[in-house]
């Protein structure tokens, strides 16, 4: 862009931090990357569910224990709480584009700060996102995941391919109860390339690890068409119980 026309944009929409709202630090001040929180160790080898420190816990938690999970490991770079909330929401639902960058970028250094080791990178093949249904796609201009899957994809030199199709609009899960998670997302993915799918090790990338619903959805769908491996890796993933407001107050009262 030429720099006059740059100068011209500034002074009407001046940049401002998209987390706090704070002119002049865009897209995401100091003050706020500091406060975003890396998911740290101990976390469950398989899921990534954090475990309390403080809990002497085994090195899987009892649903990695139970059964059989479609995919290999699953990661999260940081918690979804605090800056990233808003940022999360921008980038998401006011068309932030520029926002794929710093929360790719996020991604990344969680990758460097060890999670490339826990996912074993090195054993993929393939980075694919998650994908939007073509409807909500027209609607949004652009697919969050695909925009971090690039940065991803970057920092571990392997290529970006659209394995999946969306093939069923589903509601948003946020709006939905847990428990009717599992089946908004059923059958709402395809294979797109079969071919290119079998015996790929694959990395699935999205914004958020929820319940899982989706990403474990996808991971069913890939392995169906015959991927060797789905890793898992999320920007952000919710708070555990155990860190929420209140959670020492509970536990407190649970033990009198
Ligand atoms: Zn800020
Ligand atoms: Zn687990």
């Amino acid at each position: 862009m030429h720099p006059l026309v740059r100068g011209f944009l500034d002074l009407l929409y001046p940049p401002r931090c998209e987390a706090c709202g704070r002119l002049g630090a865009a897209p995401i001040c100091a003050e706020c990357r500091s406060e975003i929180e890396f998911v740290e160790p101990p976390v469950c080898r398989v899921c990534g569910e954090p475990f309390d420190p403080l809990a002497k816990a085994a090195p899987t938690c009892p649903r990695c224990r139970s059964g059989r999970r479609p995919f290999a490991r699953a990661r999260a770079a940081a918690y979804y709480t605090g800056p990233l909330v808003q940022a999360v929401y921008r980038f998401k639902y006011h068309g932030q584009m520029v926002l794929g960058a710093p929360l790719g970028g996020l991604m990344c250094e969680a990758l460097e700060r060890g999670l490339a080791a826990e996912l074993e990178v090195e054993n993929v093949d393939v980075v694919c996102p998650v994908p939007l249904h073509p409807s909500r796609l027209r609607e949004r201009g652009f697919n969050q995941s695909a925009l971090l899957a690039e940065e991803v994809a970057e920092a571990v030199a392997r290529p970006v391919k659209r394995l999946l199709d969306r093939v069923r609009p589903t509601l948003p899960q946020v709006e939905l109860p847990p428990a009717s998670r599992r089946a908004n997302v059923r059958d709402a993915f395809a294979p797109r390339l079969q071919e290119e799918i079998a015996g790929q090790r694959v990395l699935l990338i999205d914004d958020l690890f929820t319940t899982g619903a989706t990403l474990v959805e996808c991971a069913r769908v890939l392995r169906r068409a015959e991927a060797a491996e789905v890793r898992l890796f999320t920007l952000a993933r919710p708070l555990p119980q155990w860190r929420r407001p209140g959670a020492d107050l509970r536990a407190a009262a649970a033990n009198q």
